[in-house]
């Protein structure tokens, strides 16, 4: 059975991994000749928009499922008239548009932070009268990583703003004086039946996630129970399929929801060997219509992003109950390239091997307790809306 996969990055790369041992073949698209996956599937090079490439994929396929959220809901569309895709469009069209997607969690009563559209420069000076200083602001689609944000704390950044976006469609958020930022992983089957790992603490670097820390430190069944009721209402809602991501602020023991993804995540890669499925294997079960494996932990974990470099593999090795992810990719600075899963019994255990890992993890000064910050956004240069 051939899976078909839009998207050749990273997380095609590990659902492959996954689906191996489940007898599963894949195909994927993705319109760069360099998509990791080439090493170890058919990769089709072509761009999504190009139906002639689309209608030769998805000859022979199951089902297609994607890794990458900014795939256009027009081939989303095109190929869902040849064989089934999952998540379902809708979930696409909602999470690829920031206004949409929190326009969804209100509807459906999950809080977020207050927010105004700003379409056009004579928008900005009611946004902010609307929501104050200091505030983000997000391009609507096609942000990632932290890329298409800025914060805006003084008149002069108002300025830059009006005279930089003139018309490009945006969004303006209160800016959020969180405690941790936290995310849930989520699933639901073609069954309906779903299942969910417990909240993970994210540290970001640059707008970049560097380490999350899985189970989420003195978790409270409150928080989880939260995390939980908003992913299941997002869910059904869209009569979802796979796995669904949610990224919240934690904000004097309340979530407020920031964004979704809908499909595997970064800040799930723990679960390869720190639950019973990971989240790979469970989001091809779920495309698939099989029973859901157990989302049980296995001791605690920490999951480190290499960043546009490698550490010496030996060093990492060394360490036990340490796991290294190389992707493959071509080093480049701000490039996911990989990652380590450090795992064990206790968060103390933990703590000691993060402090195990050689000199070149340490530059970041992360540690367990460490807080998120302001220091997660940047400037940087608007991409095309
Ligand atoms: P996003 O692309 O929305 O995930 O934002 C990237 C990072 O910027 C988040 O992980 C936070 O660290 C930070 N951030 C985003 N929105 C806000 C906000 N409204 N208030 C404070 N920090 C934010």
């Amino acid at each position: 059975m051939t899976i078909g996969i839009l998207g050749g990055g990273q997380l095609g790369y590990m659902l492959a991994l996954a689906g191996y041992p489940l007898g599963l073949h894949f195909r994927f698209l993705d319109p760069s000749p360099e998509a990791p996956v080439g090493r170890i599937a058919q990769r089709v090079t072509a761009e999504y928009s190009d139906h002639d490439a689309l209608e030769k994929f998805v000859h022979g396929l199951e089902l297609i499922t994607y890794e990458f959220e900014n795939v256009p809901v027009s081939a989303v569309r095109f190929l869902a008239k040849h064989v089934p895709v999952y998540p379902p469009a809708e979930a696409l069209e909602a999470a690829q548009d920031r206004l949409n997607e929190k326009t969804l969690f209100n509807m459906l009563g999950i809080a977020t932070t207050s927010f105004a559209e700003v379409n056009g420069a004579g928008d900005v000076d009611a946004a902010v009268k609307k929501i104050g200083l200091p505030a983000v602001l997000k391009t609507r689609r096609m942000g990632y990583d932290g890329k298409g944000q800025w914060v805006l704390r003084t008149r002069e950044d108002v300025e830059f703003v009006k005279r930089e976006f003139p018309t490009t469609p945006l969004l303006l958020e209160n800016f959020v004086a969180f405690q941790r930022e936290l995310s849930i992983l989520a699933v639901r089957s073609r069954s309906g039946e779903t299942a969910f790992y417990p909240l993970v603490e994210n540290h970001h670097r640059g707008g970049i996630l560097r380490l999350s820390i899985a189970p989420v430190p003195n978790l409270g069944a409150k928080l989880q129970h939260a995390a939980e009721s908003a992913a299941r209402r997002v869910m059904e809602e869209l009569n979802y399929v796979g796995v669904l991501a949610i990224e919240f602020f934690e904000c004097n023991g309340e979530l407020v929801a920031n964004e979704m993804a809908p499909r595997v995540h970064n800040s799930g890669h723990w679960s390869i060997e720190g639950a019973a499925t990971s989240q790979f294997e469970n989001h091809l079960r779920a495309v698939l219509g099989m029973p859901l494996g157990s989302t049980a932990t296995v001791g605690v974990s920490a999951m480190v992003n290499l960043i546009g470099e490698v550490p010496e593999e030996k060093d990492v090795l060394a360490i036990a109950d340490a796991h290294l992810h190389l992707y493959g990719k071509s080093l480049r600075p701000g490039r996911k390239v990989g990652h380590v899963t450090l795992r064990a019994e206790s968060s103390e255990g933990l703590s000691s091997r993060l402090a195990e890992l050689p000199a070149f993890f340490h530059r970041d000064e992360f540690c367990l307790r460490g807080h998120a910050s302001e220091h997660g956004l940047r400037k940087a240069s608007a991409r095309k809306a």
